[in-house]
């Protein structure tokens, strides 16, 4: 008899299972996407473990996912022969939840139940969507490699626990028997499954397989001879690399739901680049850029970069090293030709051929946005409204790129009245007057702040316009930005932000006499004021205020003063 012990679901996982059951009523079928996918991750993982020891294979290399119902017992079984996963595995994999900042997530969760099923497709549910559609769920194990009596069992009826026990299984792989919930009956039906696979699965790699039963010969009409078939597994997909087909056949659905299998998200992507490079490095890459920001983009441990294949055999995810930091936000894979197959990242790290990918695939997704931005600024405001900060980082990280990624940017502007950052630096250029050589810009701890600042008040007087920028890293962006298209990025609250060229005769004069009629002021105000600042000097630059305060131009700015005080420098 197979003796079960029991375990409790990790919290997180408890809520997942309670939010998804409520708010994924809509869209139940995505767990059919779900489980075919982890098949087909680990058909992928079994392979690239194969490749230093092919014993793994157990004497069959041809992996497939096989998909059955048995109507009598109401249970549709997935059963894959990919790597497995023994005890310790299961416990980890499908007791918990391995995602960073998990815990933050399920802080945000509101109880309101539209809200919330927003952000579960941010989420993601993976394996667990399988309770979505079943009342009990029994998943059998066994790690590539090891005996027949190292199998495992897993058994839960999604509630608060799971219970797991030792089995015999002969097989390698994973087999997941879902036990269909009474309401759910369509998920038995083999021409409704076939239709949700054809759906979902075309661009996995391995064949998804049904079963179709033997016909006998047969008669026609005019007594011809129909010949039977045999019973056998066919596939129901292309089960083709969907990066090695020619772009031309493939369609945007099938790009689209390739997205959503290696990037995890339920969203649709807002645009991709397939291209296969050849001459001195040989890869092809698939680059998505997603629409909607992860929950945790700013997570610093949050897990980005690319899937890595090297001549089709999946090596690793998450490969950061194509990426620079500041395109962290773009997914999707590269299939290499030079790179060994035994590649690791330590080799990964500082090598030539990395090198080579990771400056071709920048440019590409730079000029994906380019594109993007020139043909449809409405879609590339909704980028910029998600990954505009993280492209922020960009002038600082990439020197060579810096005129291209400053030209992506948008900020908010005085010649706008919400704080939306729409305004390109192109578009603040093409709307300088005469006589304006540069770019000005005021830093604040918000766009409020930045809004309402003194040092506006001249160049609304002479109709400048100023950038607004007041998200946290503006700071630093302009610390790294210091200038565009041959023009200085100048803050306004610099000491030597002259506009006098601006300025014509008369006010010249008028200002002379200004000067003069309150002389003496600046002596006492340096006398009272001591060490405690460089220099005090008339200004022109008010129009209501009395003072300001102002940084010298090789001195940090007021903003960044306080941005290094509160690091605690
Ligand atoms: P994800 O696929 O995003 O990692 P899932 O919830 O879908 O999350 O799966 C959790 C983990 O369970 C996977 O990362 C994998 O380690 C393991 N797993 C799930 N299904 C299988 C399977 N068929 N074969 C082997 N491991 C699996
Ligand atoms: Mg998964």
């Amino acid at each position: 008899t197979v003796q079960h012990e029991t375990h409790g679901f990790q919290t997180e996982v408890k809520q997942l299972l309670q939010l998804m059951i409520h708010s994924l009523y809509s869209n139940k079928e995505i767990f059919l996407r779900e489980l075919v996918s982890n098949a087909a991750d680990a058909a992928d993982k079994l392979r690239f473990k194969a490749l230093s020891d092919d014993s793994l294979f157990e004497g069959n290399g041809e992996l497939s996912v096989r998909v059955s119902v048995d109507k009598e017992a109401g249970t549709l079984s997935i059963k894959d022969n990919g790597i497995g996963m023994n005890k310790e595995d299961i416990i980890k994999n499908l007791g918990t939840i391995a995602k960073s900042g998990t815990k933050d997530f399920f802080s945000q969760l509101s109880g309101d139940q539209a809200k919330d099923s927003q952000l579960i497709g941010q989420f993601g549910v993976g394996f667990y969507s399988a309770f979505i559609v079943a009342d009990k769920v029994t998943v059998n194990s066994r790690v590539a490699g090891a005996g027949p009596d190292q199998g495992v069992q897993w058994i839960s009826e999604g509630e608060g626990d799971f219970a797991v026990a030792d089995i015999e299984k002969a097989d390698r792989g994973t087999e997941i028997i879902l036990h269909i919930k009474e309401e759910e009956k369509e998920f038995l039906d083999d021409w409704r499954l076939r239709s949700i696979i054809t759906k979902y699965s075309d661009h996995i790699s391995i064949p998804v397989e049904f079963f179709k039963e033997a016909v006998e010969e047969s008669e026609g009409p005019d007594g011809e001879k129909i010949p039977g078939t045999e019973a056998a597994w066919e596939s129901v997909n292309k089960a083709t690399a969907l990066w090695t087909r020619d772009k031309s056949d493939i369609s945007k659905e099938e790009y689209t739901e390739f997205y959503k299998h290696v990037s995890h998200d339920y969203a649709e992507p807002l645009t991709w680049s397939h291209n296969k490079v050849e001459g001195k490095t040989e890869y092809t890459s698939l680059l998505y850029i997603p629409s909607k920001a992860p929950f945790d983009l700013w997570n610093r441990e949050q897990s980005s970069g690319l899937k890595l294949y090297v001549q089709r055999v999946f090596i690793m995810d998450d490969a950061e090293q194509f990426m620079p930091t500041y395109l962290r936000f773009v997914k999707g894979l590269l299939d290499s030709n030079d790179l060994p197959l035994n590649v690791s990242r330590e080799i990964l790290q500082d090598n030539k051929i990395t090198q080579a990918i990771r400056q071709g695939c920048t440019k590409r997704v730079l000029g994906m946005l380019e594109k993007m931005a020139k043909k449809d600024a409405e879609t590339y405001q909704s980028f910029y409204n998600e990954f505009g900060n993280v492209l922020k980082e960009g002038p600082a990280e990439d020197f060579a790129n810096k005129e291209k990624i400053a030209a992506l940017l948008r900020f908010a502007s005085t010649n706008n009245e919400n704080n939306e950052q729409t305004v390109s630096l192109a578009d603040y250029i093409s709307r300088m007057p005469e006589g304006q050589d540069k770019i000005y810009y005021v830093t604040a701890d918000s766009y409020q702040a930045a809004r309402t600042s003194p040092h506006l008040e001249v160049f609304r007087k002479k109709g400048i316009e100023v950038l607004l920028l007041g998200e946290r890293i503006d700071e630093w962006l302009m610390s790294h930005l210091t200038e565009f298209d041959g023009k200085t990025m100048q803050s306004a609250a610099g000491a030597n932000v002259d506009l006098s060229d601006l300025d014509d005769d008369d006010t010249k004069k008028a200002q002379e006499e200004a000067e003069k009629a309150v002389e003496g002021v600046l002596e006492r105000a340096k006398k009272s004021l001591g060490d405690k600042v460089e220099e005090v000097k008339f200004t022109h630059r008010l129009t209501d205020s009395p003072a300001c305060i102002v940084a010298t131009d090789d001195g940090m700015t007021t903003q960044m003063a306080k941005l290094m005080q509160s690091a605690g420098q």
